[in-house]
């Protein structure tokens, strides 16, 4: 099939809703292969076996176990199920991916964790990074090594996120991105290692950035939230931080397009 027939088969948005669809077209766990399912088996053992029943721990807030089990995570490949292979990842298709979250969801709070790990604070730099970065990141995050988290809300800013506050701007020696600003809400904001942060390159160009912690970046108080006690939920402030500019994702000023299809991908 020609690649112009192929693009044509795609079925856009919620098209197949409306469409005439006979029953051949529609995906089923019938057709589901026997890697699927074996990724699918090992998720639901790891969540009921390992995190499941260390719960109380994860709702004291023991963030070493946290980072242990994303580690454990990682060693079953469930990280690295949507990294290319050649950033250390295992390359599944999206429905492997599919699975795993579904049975990661076992766990509310793991999910939690994870899906900011594997999801919102990974896919920016697999989808927006440079070269670069890829090649310094993906592969610790696959291995368990770096845990990530993403950080658009803040205190004036969360459906309305373009309204955020949080500001960049070159160093004079045109180097490196220096941040500041504060971010609310941010899972895995306890423990992580590396943030994706949004903030407006001279205080009005909406641009993400990866950044490491280091001194001048605080993780606030956990939240004491209704449910999902076992992830991490904190506010950060930025006090002259730096990034390389390496680490600039995507384009100055297309933020947007970072925060708000990472968001749509991940079902956040
Ligand atoms: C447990 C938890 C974890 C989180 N983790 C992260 C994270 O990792 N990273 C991160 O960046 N953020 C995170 N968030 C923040 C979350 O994404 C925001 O809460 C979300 O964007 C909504 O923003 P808000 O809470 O300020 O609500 P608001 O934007 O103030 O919305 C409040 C209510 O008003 C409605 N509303 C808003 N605008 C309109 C409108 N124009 N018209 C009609 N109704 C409207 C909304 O639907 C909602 O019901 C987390 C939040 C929680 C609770």
């Amino acid at each position: 099939m020609s690649a112009v027939a192929e693009e044509k088969k795609i079925i856009k948005g919620g098209a197949f809703l409306i469409e005439e669809r006979v029953p051949e077209d529609i995906f089923t766990p019938e057709d589901f292969t026997e890697e699927h399912r074996m990724i699918a088996d090992t998720t639901r053992q790891f969540i009921d076996n390992e995190v499941n029943t260390r719960i109380d721990e994860l709702e004291s807030h023991d963030w070493k176990l946290a980072r242990e089990l994303v580690g454990k995570a990682a060693e079953l490949g469930l990280i690295g199920a949507n990294i290319p292979e050649e950033y250390g990842g295992l390359g599944l298709d999206q429905t492997s991916g599919a699975l795993v979250g579904e049975n990661i969801g076992r766990s509310a709070s793991f999910a939690t964790t994870l899906g900011a790990e594997s999801g919102i604070g990974l896919l920016p730099i697999i989808y927006f990074a440079t070269e670069a970065a890829k090649e310094k990141y993906l592969p610790k995050i696959a291995a368990g090594e770096l845990i990530t988290a993403y950080a658009l809300t803040e205190a004036g800013s969360g459906s309305d996120a373009m309204a955020a506050k949080a500001t960049a701007r070159l160093s004079d020696d045109g180097t490196e991105y220096i941040l500041n600003g504060e971010k609310m809400w941010i899972t895995n904001g306890g423990f992580a290692d590396i943030f994706i942060v949004f903030a407006k390159v001279d205080g009005d160009k909406f641009s993400a950035f990866i950044v490491e912690r280091q001194p001048g970046l605080t993780s606030g108080a956990e939240e004491h939230k209704m449910g999902i006690k076992g992830s991490s939920t904190t506010a950060l402030v930025l006090s002259d931080v730096r990034t390389p500019v390496e680490n600039l994702l995507g384009e100055i000023g297309k933020g947007h397009k970072i925060a708000f299809n990472v968001l749509e991908v991940d079902g956040a």
